[in-house]
C-alpha cells in the first residue's frame, strides 16, 4: 500500500485505532493523510469551543508530523455528526482528491454516534466515489480504493472480524508519542470523563 487515507471522527481516532499500522507504513514509505471529520469542539469540560477547535488542530498537526503526515481536522460538528448527504459528498471529494490505495475508517457499530456516522458515510461513499456524475466537479480517482475498518472491541450487533493481523509492537512507543501530542485529550479530557483525572500526570510535552 502506498497511499493511505484515514477517515476518523475525532482528532486521535487514527492513532487509537490504527496507530501501529500507520507508523509501520510510514516507515515503509507510504504516503499517509490523517483526517478527523469533526473539529473536536465538544470534547472538553471547560475550554471554550472556539479555543478548543484551534487547540485540536495544533495538537493533531503535531501528531501527524511524527509520521510525516498532514492531519486535517474538518469543521463538521463534534458530538453532533450525522451521516448526511453533505458528509458523504465531502468524503467522496476527499477520497478523489487524495486517490488512496486504502481507506481506513470506523465500523458503523460503535458506542460513539460520531464514529458510527463516519463509518456509515464512508460506506455510502465507497461505491459513489467511482460514479462520475456524483460530485461531478471533482474527477473520480484512477482506481477504486480498498475500504477497511480500524479495529474495535464492539460485539453487537456483530463483532469485529480481523482479516489482516500485523505485529505492531515495535511501533508502540511511536504511537504513544503521537497520542501524547493530544494533550487536551489524553492528559485532560479523557481522564476527566472517565473520572480518573486525579490519577493522570500532567502533560510534559
Ligand atoms: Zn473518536
Amino acid at each position: 500500500m502506498t497511499r493511505i487515507l484515514v477517515l476518523g471522527a475525532h482528532p486521535d481516532d487514527a492513532e487509537f485505532f490504527a496507530g501501529g499500522f500507520l507508523v509501520r507504513q510510514a516507515r515503509a514509505g507510504s504516503v499517509i493523510r490523517l483526517v478527523s471529520v469533526t473539529n473536536g469542539q465538544s470534547g472538553h469540560q471547560s475550554i471554550p469551543q472556539q479555543d478548543l477547535i484551534a487547540i485540536r488542530k495544533t495538537e493533531a498537526a503535531e501528531a501527524g508530523a511524527i509520521v510525516g503526515s498532514p492531519y486535517i481536522t474538518a469543521d463538521f460538528p463534534d458530538g453532533s455528526l450525522q451521516p448526511s448527504l453533505e458528509l458523504r459528498h465531502w468524503i467522496i471529494k476527499e477520497i478523489r482528491e487524495f486517490a488512496p490505495d486504502l481507506v481506513l475508517t470506523h465500523r458503523p457499530f460503535d458506542y460513539h454516534p460520531d464514529h458510527r456516522a463516519v463509518g456509515q458515510a464512508v460506506q455510502d461513499a465507497s461505491y459513489m466515489v467511482m460514479v462520475p456524475k456524483v460530485v461531478p466537479n471533482v474527477p473520480r480517482p484512477p482506481k477504486e480504493p480498498i475500504v477497511a475498518y480500524m479495529v474495535d472491541l464492539f460485539t453487537r450487533p456483530c463483532p469485529f472480524r480481523a482479516d489482516v493481523v500485523l505485529d505492531v509492537s515495535p511501533e508502540l512507543e511511536t504511537v504513544l508519542d503521537m497520542l501524547s501530542c493530544h494533550r487536551s485529550q489524553v492528559f485532560d479530557w479523557l481522564p476527566w470523563i472517565e473520572g480518573i483525572k486525579d490519577q493522570v500526570p500532567a502533560s510534559t510535552r
